[in-house]
Parts: C-alpha cells; structure tokens; sequence
C-alpha cells in the first residue's frame, strides 16, 4: 500500500511539472501575429462582421468560441492560474476588457473577474440555453462571446465573469508601459 502511494505521489509530480511546461510553451505562442484586419488595441470603432468574414481571420478554436458561443474545457486554460499582472483584450478584436487587478481564483475551471475595464468593454445578454437562466457577456466591441457573468463573486462587485481564455490575449503591463513611452519620442 505505501509503495502504490508513493507511486501515485510520483506520477502526480511528474503531471504537474510537465502541465508548467505546456503553459509556459503556450504562453509564448500566443505572441505570434495575427493575421486579422480588424484587430486593434486603440481603435473603438465597433466591428461588424459576418461570420464568413470571421471564420477566415479568426483561429479555429476562437472562432468556435467568440462566434458559435462554445465553451472551452474547464482547466484547460494558460489564464486559468495566471498571476502576471497587466491588461487582458479581446483575442477577436483587441478590445480592452479587464485588468489582471480585477482577476481572482474562483476555482470555477474558468478565468475570472469580478469587474470589466469599464462599462463600455463588455455587452450583456440574457442567456436561457441549456435548461439554465444565465447572464451571456459579449465583446462591447465586436460582440463576440467571452463567456457569463454570475452574481456571486467577491466584494467589491459581487459578480464573477467566467470567461474563456481562449477569447483572452494578455498583454503584461511593463510591456504596454514601454509600448506608451516609445510612441510619446516617435
Ligand atoms: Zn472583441
């Protein structure tokens, strides 16, 4: 019996350092360019695309989240455990949505945030798919889906927006900072 332990307690090691590797491999993957006309992190004009235009600028697995409403797994997102802190865009359109401060472990599988980047960032919905009555929220922007929003998070706003990482790109804060005092000399 101790031996089967002390091989379950090895294997649950070598699980988790091989599921650090993954994330850190996927967080670099996601600086990649896109190749998506539409994307901008300082543009506000809304978007309005059909969703032919969509499926072709848009990764397959975003597509299927921001476009046809899916969910992705629980824990299967890099945003899931993710502490850095800085600012989190539509992976759509660039849109600004929350900031890491807002972020918090709801132990839901999801990433979560208990208040948008502002009231503009993000469009609500009523959601009855599926036998539940649910609060859908979308891209203010683009109107793509993030995921829902559910009233019982933490204080100061009391709501929880479980959103697909998927749908999130992030951008660390001393990153935009430099990005900001370069184009201040150009
Ligand atoms: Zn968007």
């Amino acid at each position: 019996m101790k031996g089967f332990k002390m091989l379950l307690l090895a294997t649950l090691i070598v699980q988790g350092c091989y599921s650090q590797q993954t994330k850190q491999k996927e967080v670099k993957m996601d600086s990649t360019e896109k190749n998506n006309p539409v994307y901008s992190r300082t543009d506000k004009a809304k978007v309005n695309l059909k969703e032919d235009e969509w499926k072709k600028i848009l990764s397959p697995d975003v597509y299927y989240i921001a476009r046809q409403k899916g969910t992705e797994r629980p824990w299967t997102s890099k945003f899931e455990n993710f502490k850095e802190i800085g600012t989190y865009y539509c992976a759509a359109c660039g849109n600004a949505l929350f900031k890491s401060d807002t972020k918090f472990d709801s132990g839901c599988g999801w990433p979560s945030f208990y208040e948008p980047i502002s009231k503009s960032a993000i469009i609500y919905l009523p959601d009855n798919t599926h036998g539940m009555v649910r609060t859908e929220v979308q891209c203010g922007r683009c109107k793509s889906h993030l995921g829902h929003v559910f009233e019982d998070g933490p204080p100061p706003t009391g709501l929880r927006y479980c959103i697909n990482g998927v749908i999130l790109d992030f951008e660390k804060a001393e990153a935009a900072k430099k990005k900001y005092e370069e184009g201040k000399k150009g």
